[in-house]
């Protein structure tokens, strides 16, 4: 080969590498028909046949009560966002706030988690944020044992609905939930750890750093972890 059709070469891989360098930040939100079929993923658990949509089955199941927290709650929590984010955050279950609005993480601990977000370049409204349960249990206590498995078909319906990339857990709480596990935090957290076809993270929920800010540096980690992983998404 020549020396100038090396250095040709040479310029050609030097574009391809810039290409790859200053490709414009990818949509967080990708249409599910432009999903190839195989990456919806139906989980284990998840109410069969699924709803055409979320919204479909928010409405299905707004009402229901086949707990004890649905006869206490104010609000139904579902969930906010877009169907098709390709990352989903979930946490425990609604506090005061949310079951006031209906909303999840409206609260300080929700202004927190948007500016984690905001911290690594995401936009709340290009993820997904939802809880294992739905209903808030009485003066924030702990779910019980059948209240989450109550609940869990929901959940599981509305991962199947999203499909998403990447999961990440707000908390011990919502970590044992999805993994079955009892680890503690500090084994969980800071790993990508394969989970039903997804890429499961753990981190500690936004309301502990409220009461502990000098442990943020450990969620600040955790988010840019989720960054690179977002990153290197196909
Ligand atoms: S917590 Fe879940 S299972 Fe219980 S009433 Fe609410 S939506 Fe239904």
């Amino acid at each position: 080969m020549s020396g100038s059709s090396d250095a040709v070469e040479y310029l050609e891989s030097l574009a391809l590498f810039e290409e790859d360098i200053y490709l414009p930040r990818k949509n967080l939100v990708v249409p599910q028909a432009e999903r190839s079929p195989k990456s919806l993923r139906v989980l284990n658990g998840a109410v069969e046949p699924l709803p055409e949509s979320l919204s479909a089955f928010e409405k299905q199941i707004c009402e229901c009560t086949r707990c004890e927290l649905g006869k206490t709650r104010t609000k139904f929590v579902f969930g906010d966002g877009s169907q098709h984010a390709r990352i989903v955050f979930v946490g425990e279950a609604p506090g005061h706030d949310e079951d006031h609005t209906g909303i999840p993480f409206v609260g300080r601990a929700g202004q927190l988690l948007n500016e984690m977000l905001a911290e690594i370049g995401l936009d709340r409204k290009e993820v997904y944020i939802c809880n294992t349960l739905k209903c808030r249990p009485p003066g924030n206590r702990d779910p019980l044992p059948s209240e989450k498995e109550t609940c869990r078909p929901y959940l599981r319906t509305q991962l199947s609905l999203i499909s998403p990339d990447i999961v990440v857990c707000l908390g011990k709480h919502a970590a044992n939930e999805l993994l079955g596990t009892d680890e503690p935090m500090k084994d969980l957290r800071g790993r990508v750890i394969p989970w039903e076809g997804m890429q499961l993270l753990v981190t500690y929920h936004p309301a502990y750093f409220l009461r502990n800010m000098t442990q943020k540096v450990h969620g600040d980690a955790d988010f840019k972890l989720l960054r690179k992983l977002y990153d290197q998404l196909p």
